[in-house]
């Protein structure tokens, strides 16, 4: 079975077809696919790759929005391949699910609706993903759509992580609480790492305590234990927890009261500015870590200044969750940082020897990591916790989540 992946974001459109594995813990074999990029804008560009990621096509295309961005993915497809003729169901990525969905659903006009309804927990995300899922369905009528939660994975946290401690009513009546975002990438890297620990170390799956850090542009921990998420650094929005690219993560939550009494700004101000002018960006101007790390080598104080409050974040978190987990069998880097930033990967572990964390500087200089792998970086004989580099793998967990729900008989 085969299942084309939507994934509609802010100002970019991707899509790819996947045939997800038999074995759960392995990547999905991707077809091809692409990514329409500046929807919205007059530069809109449209780049679409073969089979092994060979690119086949990268075109100027007029998309002003989603539906105009799917429209001409589709026309891609049929264009070049891969043939949509096998493909039996098409997943979307959905950002939040609220506390409506705790899974994968097939979309009828009533999901799709509280889709877009749950625009008040993510304003920027879930209104185009729901306008995704309406192009699609009408270009793909005759297969289903499955929408796909980056929230589900951590529907079942336990009440004491999930629960913030504010007034009932917040809670009862608002859907005020910690939903936890990157579900199907922690999902995909946590049950990797489970497999890696079983097959090299005779652990448990069933027990197994893994750290899962998912350092994109935006980033955030999650404790899993035996397969299930047990606290994440997200909170009700995807702003909390880890230094992002451009995002605060956490800061004290009176800064807008104090900001709007010293600076005049209001609460949305705040808001923008945590999201969009914060995390690397705000402590040094770049928003990039190759050119944060690059700026930092040089010996650029503010650059230096913004990596060490990075790791220090990061390390943060995963001494608190050694503690949620009584303890840690694996660290999972992931994502472009964690796949990519030997510099990061060291940083946040060489303040971890109290957990017994150690990596072996060679091996986590030399990561050449694709699609299926899991690379250790710790060193041969160490007896503490492994620490892995898993390339994430988010369409294909889309994907695997769709066929599972579809051969269930979900729909
Ligand atoms: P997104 O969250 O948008 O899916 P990614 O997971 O692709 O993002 O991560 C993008 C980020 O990864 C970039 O902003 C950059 O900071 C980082 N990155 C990518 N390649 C490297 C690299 N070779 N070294 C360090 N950081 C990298």
């Amino acid at each position: 079975m085969s299942v084309l992946v939507v994934n509609a974001g802010s100002s970019s459109l991707k899509y790819a077809v996947l045939e997800p594995s038999g074995d759960p813990a392995a990547a999905a074999r991707r077809l091809g696919g692409g990514t329409v990029e500046r929807i919205g804008s007059d530069g809109a560009r449209l780049r679409h790759d073969g089979p092994g990621g060979r690119a086949v096509d990268d075109e100027a295309v007029d998309a002003p929005d989603h539906a105009a961005a799917l429209r001409a993915a589709a026309d891609a497809l049929a264009a070049h391949g891969p043939s949509l003729d096998d493909v039996t169901a098409v997943g979307h990525r959905v950002v939040h699910g609220g506390e409506d969905f705790s899974g994968p659903v097939v979309v009828d006009d009533r999901v799709l609706a509280r889709i877009a309804e749950l625009a008040v927990l993510a304003p920027l995300h879930n209104p185009v993903n729901a306008a995704g899922i309406r192009a699609a369905r009408e270009r793909f009528g005759d297969v289903p759509h499955v929408a796909v939660f980056d929230t589900a994975f951590h529907a079942d946290l336990p009440e004491v992580a999930r629960t913030y401690a504010v007034p009932r009513e917040w809670r009862e009546e608002h859907g005020v609480r910690r939903y936890g975002f990157h579900g199907t990438s922690h999902a995909y890297v946590s049950r990797a790492a489970t497999a890696w620990l079983q097959r090299e170390r005779g652990t448990d799956p069933g027990a197994a305590r893994v750290v899962v850090l998912h350092l994109g542009n935006g980033a955030s921990a999650c404790a899993v234990r035996g397969g299930r998420s047990v606290d994440t650094s997200m909170g009700l929005t995807p702003l909390a927890g880890l230094v992002m690219g451009s995002r605060s993560g956490d800061v004290d939550p009176a800064l807008a009261g104090h900001l709007r009494r010293v600076a005049g700004l209001d609460a949305e101000a705040v808001e923008e500015a945590l999201n969009g002018a914060s995390g690397l960006r705000g402590l040094c101007g770049d928003g990039d870590v190759r050119d944060v790390t690059r700026r930092a080598e040089a010996g650029e104080q503010d650059a230096a200044l913004a990596l060490a409050v990075y790791a220090y974040r990061v390390r943060a978190y995963v001494g608190a969750y050694a503690v949620a987990l009584e303890g840690l069998d694996a660290l999972a880097f992931t994502a472009g940082v964690g796949e990519n930033s030997a510099r990061v990967r060291a940083d946040v572990c060489d303040g971890l020897a109290v957990l017994g964390v150690q990596v072996d500087p060679a091996r986590n200089a030399d990561v050449a990591a694709g699609p299926g792998d899991v690379v250790p970086v710790h060193p041969g004989a160490a007896a503490g916790p492994a620490v892995l580099v898993v390339p994430t793998d988010e369409e294909g967990e889309i994907a695997r989540q769709a066929v599972d729900l579809l051969t269930a008989g979900g729909d």
